[in-house]
């Protein structure tokens, strides 16, 4: 299929330097591969990055864990409704449905592909309880005026930041807002890897504790005092039927060096985002929206919509970047269009006007930090050669 002589461009690949493979091997050659010194480690490191010194950090084997410890740990259950966008992975919501409560959709401003806070608003009812904001490509979702409804309502904000390590909102870092918890990603393609991971970042102690309970089990490790008792350390007690969600210290000690590079890699990407928007705004495309001034968008996804008089469609057009030799992706097909939540849910496209043309006109390009201009380049000149005059 690649008709050129130039290298397959993967649409994403990690940046994994000497200090990572160190580290993991320091990991494998200490005896010590599963949770230990370097979660422990990595959660204080993220801490100290995030730069608030009341927030609690908890480190999971995956967002997806981490999204699901947080409602679990807010109580949520049968009966419950939880609101998100549709326009997002299937990770955001499927959670709610781990602990039987419901999701409800709703549409995107389609200025930003974020939440709309009047979409959201507009979906509340006696029963919802909580809020899921994304961060979709790492801009900050509208957080002042979703936490201002929430206020107002009573609801829970839990932040899925898969998208959003580093990014600012009001001048703050996301993972220091007014929200009950924020969960970051780290899974490959993520902006900092562990390979599978994530974090849980709260303000809660209550709700920190009961998340680090029900990573590991349910097993409560402060209910034995082992300093004070007269029990052997052997002794733990089971007070709930927890889960497995806990982070090895072979992904913690990638993760360790990965959060040293946070900031470079998001200056890079944000360089070659910008590469990116100088060389198209001649194209019949919809740039990516920037942040607001003084604010930091941590450029995960660098996500381009086709105008509706483009010379050629979306499907076509990545088959187009494929034959030259392009990877891209598609973020996302909404929840809206898929089987499980479209006819769990009775839901069809004319609900979601933003999100469902969103999807049907835009494709994610290339964006990481391996890529070097040439390769922004490359990208370009095969978007000028098939939507150019
Ligand atoms: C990647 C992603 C997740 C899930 O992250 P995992 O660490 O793979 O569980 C959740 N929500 C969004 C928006 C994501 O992009």
């Amino acid at each position: 299929m690649n008709a050129t002589d130039k290298p397959f461009l993967p649409f994403a690949l990690p940046e994994i330097g000497e200090e990572e493979i160190a580290e993991v091997v320091d990991t494998l050659r200490s005896g010590w591969v599963t949770t230990g010194p370097k979660a422990r480690r990595f959660e204080e490191a993220f801490a100290a990055y995030l730069g608030d010194a009341g927030l609690h950090c908890v480190a999971v084997n995956s967002a997806t864990a981490g999204l699901h410890l947080a409602l679990e740990a807010l109580g949520l259950g049968p009966g419950d409704e939880v609101i998100t966008t549709t326009h997002t992975f299937t990770a955001t919501a499927e959670v709610v449905r781990y602990l039987g409560a419901d999701v409800v959709l709703v549409d995107i401003d389609p200025a930003t592909l974020n939440l709309d806070p009047a979409a959201v608003e507009a979906a509340i009812t006696p029963r919802t309880k909580a809020l899921i904001p994304v961060h979709y490509a790492g801009l900050a979702a509208d957080m002042s005026a979703l936490t201002a409804i929430a206020r107002r309502h009573g609801l829970k904000i839990v932040e899925d930041a898969a998208h959003a390590l580093p990014t600012t909102s009001g001048g703050r870092l996301v993972g220091t807002l007014d929200s009950d918890a924020t969960v970051f990603s780290f899974y490959a393609n993520k902006t900092i890897t562990t390979g599978e991971g994530g974090m849980l970042v709260t303000r809660n102690e209550a709700l920190a504790k009961r998340a680090r309970v029900m990573r590991l089990h349910g097993i409560d490790r402060d209910a034995f005092d082992r300093f004070t008792a007269q029990r052997p350390s052997w002794h733990y007690e089971i007070v709930a039927p927890g889960f497995k969600y806990n982070l090895t210290d072979i992904a913690a000690a990638l993760g360790l060096h990965q959060l040293k590079r946070a900031d470079a890699f998001q200056q890079r990407r944000e360089a070659l985002a910008a590469r990116y928007d100088a060389a198209l705004a001649g194209l019949p495309v919809i740039l990516p929206p920037r942040a607001p001034a003084g604010e930091r968008h941590a450029w995960h996804l660098y996500v381009l919509r086709l105008h509706d008089d483009a010379p050629i469609g979306r499907d076509a057009l990545i088959e187009r970047l494929y034959a030259a030799g392009i990877g891209c992706s598609v973020h996302y097909i909404p929840l809206h269009l898929h089987p499980y939540w479209r006819e769990r849910y009775d839901l069809r496209p004319e609900r979601f006007p933003h999100s469902q043309h969103a999807f049907e006109t835009l494709l994610s390009l290339p964006l990481y930090t391996r890529m070097c201009e040439a390769d922004v380049d490359r990208v370009v000149a095969a978007l000028h050669e098939a939507l150019g005059a």
